[in-house]
This record gives structure tokens, sequence and C-alpha cells, in this order.
């Protein structure tokens, strides 16, 4: 274990081991009202491999549903909440699984495509992925968590404040709308702000309140179903009062709802990931201050590594902050904030071509950098929207390539708090964790044959 690994154990050792107990309890009790919740397999190497193939084929392609697997959604096994974009592919239902688990434990995030190839179904009481019609592989729904149903004030459950992504991390989207948008300068493979249009507030509110996150923090961490906390939303520009001040309307969201937290956990250091733009100061002296109000890491997502690229299809963050800006900002912040701590976002099978993706990968690794490639898909809202992604293969094979250069860095996973996409539990869009969990597997069974 790395030492920064330690002490993160350390800090968070109370709510890890009430996680534990948790799962322990859900998982492994058979409960009839909820078949589908079971525990997973040890993983091995080529269960890992297969499951790793499987969630790209999902993730590039989508899936159907039969209503067999949808039984049980919004009551015992948890629902959709949308809470940044829409990630279905075409037409889809209004309530469907938020992701699917495969047998040892990796995490899908679902993406309904009506004309996919894949189907979900049960059968002889197992839920099952079938490919053409031909069994895959089998998979487990997640849990509805208590809280989700209780209320965080009059009439708004708090699922609506703060849902949960895979199965150990809360997720509270602190800007719904992105502000790049209103010069029609959001990133061209996001659909962040129709998203909030058809999720009509009743998925997620668009404003909550510090008393709603407060209580829907709290109500959470005692439930015992999460062991971090991941913050992001849309850009959110400077706001300049009659008397001149400037308030950073982004830097104040994202405080006053750490603080919220803070409050909920009784403590100042509390296991949050920030995913944010890059801030804006020249001098970037808020990245220090951010440290100090209790983040506890960062990530400022480029989305894309090659400048030209990067100017034509994230023109709002090129126009605002400006590419130099934004490196500058995440070296500066992987200095204020230690080895471990501090990422960034590419999204790959868009637009961006293996080199440069790849040299991307490279800057940041030499840097201490994490870099998490999302897979992407061609949503609704977007003018990509009828295009496909690249095959299966295409990822499975970047993926190892991003794995090599990261580790070649000795930049192995990051703990949970430090990056929620290099946790396998909570990890739905990507392919990273999965891919560096697996080197992990198979360097233990390595050293165990020694
Ligand atoms: S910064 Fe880009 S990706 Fe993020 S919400 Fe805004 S438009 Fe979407």
């Amino acid at each position: 274990m790395s030492p920064m690994n330690v002490e993160t154990n350390r800090l968070f050792t109370d709510i890890n081991k009430k996680y534990e107990e948790w799962h322990k309890a859900t998982y492994y009790v058979k409960n009839l009202k909820a078949p589908q919740i079971k525990p997973p397999l040890d993983p091995t190497p080529e269960g890992l491999e297969k499951e790793i193939w499987v969630k790209a084929s999902l993730l590039a392609d989508g899936l159907r549903f039969d209503d067999s697997a949808l039984e049980g959604i919004c009551d015992v096994y948890r629902e959709q909440s949308r809470w940044l974009f829409d990630w279905n592919i075409s037409e889809h239902r209004y309530y469907l699984p938020e992701e699917l688990l495969l047998p040892m434990d990796s995490v899908v995030q679902v993406r309904e495509n009506s004309d996919s190839r894949w189907m979900c179904t049960v059968e002889d009481g197992a839920m099952v992925l079938k490919r053409d019609g031909k069994f895959v592989i089998e998979c487990r729904h997640i849990p509805r968590p208590k809280y989700y149903s209780m209320e965080a004030s009059p009439g708004i459950i708090m699922r609506r404040i703060a849902p949960k992504r895979g199965q150990d991390c809360l997720v509270l989207n602190y800007a719904p709308f992105c502000m790049y948008w209103t010069t029609d300068d959001g990133c061209q493979f996001c659909n962040i702000v129709p998203n909030m249009r058809w999720t009509k507030d009743d998925l997620q509110v668009t404003k909550r309140s510090f008393d709603q996150i407060l209580k829907t923090t709290k109500a959470a961490f005692d439930e015992g179903c999460l062991k971090h906390i991941l913050l992001t939303g849309g850009y959110l520009s400077k706001h300049k009062k009659k008397t001149g001040e400037e308030i950073d309307r982004e830097d104040k969201m994202i405080l006053d709802i750490i603080h919220a937290q803070q409050e909920a956990l009784k403590r100042d250091d509390i296991p949050v990931n920030v995913i944010r733009t890059a801030p804006e100061d020249k001098d970037l002296k808020s990245i220090e201050e951010h440290k100090k109000k209790g983040a506890y890491s960062v990530a400022y997502n480029l989305e894309v590594w090659d400048p030209t690229l990067f100017k034509k299809y994230c023109p709002g963050k090129d126009k605002v902050q400006g590419r130099d800006h934004w490196l500058r900002a995440l070296e500066v912040a992987a200095e204020v904030y230690g080895p471990g701590r501090v990422s960034t976002h590419f999204v790959t099978g868009f637009i961006e071509p293996e080199e440069s993706l790849l040299e991307g990968i490279e800057w940041c690794s030499e840097r201490g950098i994490g870099s998490i490639p999302l897979v992407w898909s061609p949503v609704k809202g977007t003018k990509y929207d009828g295009f496909r992604a690249p095959q299966a293969e295409w990822f499975v094979e970047m993926v190892k390539k991003i794995a090599d250069i990261r580790l070649k860095h000795g930049v192995d996973a990051f703990e949970p708090a430090a990056l929620p996409n290099d946790c396998y539990l909570c990890a739905m869009p990507s392919l990273i964790a999965d891919e560096l969990r697996l080197r992990r597997v198979k360097r233990e069974l390595e050293e165990k044959k020694k």
C-alpha cells in the first residue's frame, strides 16, 4: 500500500469500517424481495479480463432491458438519477437502473439503447446479459439505499439532493447548468443543459439548500452505504456586484457544500473529491484556499489534449480559462495537494487521435496527475446523436496503453477519496479502475507464486 493510501485509511477508518459492515449485511443476506442482490465472486485475471470487455461493449453499444430486469427498480433496486448528464443512447425509459454489477464487482453505467445487440433479462431467477440472443455473463442490481426515500425537506426526497454513484460514492451536482452554454460554448460532447430540462427537476433538484445537503449527507453516512463523496457540476462564471466586488460563484457553491458536509460528518477532513473547472484567478492562490477549507482532492477536466481540438470541441474552456492556464492549474494543484490527489479526465473514442491522447496521459503521469479516460457515448442533445462510439476492442486496447503509461510513472490507482474514477466500486463510465485492478490482481498472484 502506498504511503498516501495508508494516510487515507487512517483518516477515514471509521467510515470505511461502517461501509464494510453495511456491505456484508446487505449483500450477504438472502432477501426474497430483492433476489438480484448477491455478493461478488473473488476476482481472477481471466474473469476480470472478460468483465472489462463486457463493460467496454455495454458502454460503447448500450443495452436493452426486458421488463423482467426492471422489476423492483425505484423500490428495492436503485434507479437512475442522471445527476450530471443523460448518458443513454437514443430514446429511453424514464426509470432505469443507475448501474449493473458484473460477477466480480465491475460496475457498469447503464446506457439504454433500443438498437443494441445487448439485452438484460431475468431467466430462471438469474439476471443475465445476452448478446445477439446468446448468454454472455450474469449481472446483478445495486440495492436502493434507505436514505433515498427520506425527506431532506417537506416533499423533497434525499435522492433528489445527492444520490449514490456505483457502490460506495455519494454524488452531488453543485451546478446543473453550465454557463459556457450561455454563449453557445459548451463542450461538444456534453448534454448537461438539455438533461436538466428533460429530468424536470424530478430526478435531481436544481437548487439545494445548506440544510438539505447537511441532512442528506448525514443520513447517507449514518446508514453506512458510502465511503466517499464526489462533487461536480457545470461552469459558473464570476458575478460582479454593484460595489465592484467580484464573487466567484463556483468557488462559493463548492465551499458551501463542503461546509455543510463537514457539519454533517462532524469533522474537517472529509473524503471529498471536487471535479470542477480550472480556477480562474491568475496566481491560482485559490487552490491553496480550497485545500485549507476542506477539499480533499481535485480534478480539472481537460477532456481533450490536442490544443487545436481543445479549442474546437471545448470552446468555453478555451475562451475563459485557456489551455495554458488549465495546465498550469493542474501543475499548481499537484504541488499544493501533494501526490495522488489531482486528476483530469479525457473523453476517449470521441474525436482525439490515439497519439495525442497518449501524449496527454504521459504529460499528466510525469507530474503525478491521475488521468481518467471516459468512454464516450453519442448522446442526445449533442450534434453527435445518432453517431456511434468505436468498438469495445478499441477501448480495451486503449486502456491497456493508458495503464502502461500511468504505471511506468508510478501513478497506480489513487484511493477512492482522491479519485473516484480510480475506484472500481463506483467508476461506472471508465475502464481504468478495472484495468489497474486487473494489474494488481496479477501482481498479487505472481507474488504468491514466488
Ligand atoms: S464544462 Fe463542458 S463538459 Fe462540463 S458541464 Fe460544461 S459543457 Fe459540459
